[in-house]
């Protein structure tokens, strides 16, 4: 499984499809328009993705280092936050 390509991903809307792009034009995300606003928040989540990953990944490395014990037991948050960035990564990394 590979790595996602590097954002930061941007959002275009022509009225017809919502599109989201990397600033060089590579295209990410093709979104057929059915209901314009659902389409725009579908396609404002996708552009977002690569950002809130990092976010998660560094609240993760906090949550851990504030709350989880020093004997390697995770705390619940820690766990479920490890749980979705592994989801978006595949299982190969942690
Ligand atoms: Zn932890």
């Amino acid at each position: 499984m590979g790595m996602h390509t590097p954002g930061p991903w941007k959002l275009l809307n022509d009225g017809r499809q919502a599109i989201v792009r990397l600033d060089d034009g590579e295209l990410i995300a093709d979104l057929d328009i059915v209901d314009n606003d659902q389409a725009n928040a579908n396609a404002r989540l996708i552009a977002a993705a690569p950002e809130l990953l990092s976010l998660a990944i560094e609240f993760r490395e906090t949550i851990h280092a504030e709350w989880c014990s020093s004997d390697g037991t995770h705390c619940e948050e820690c766990d479920a936050a490890s749980a979705m960035i592994k989801a978006t990564r595949g299982t190969e990394h942690d």
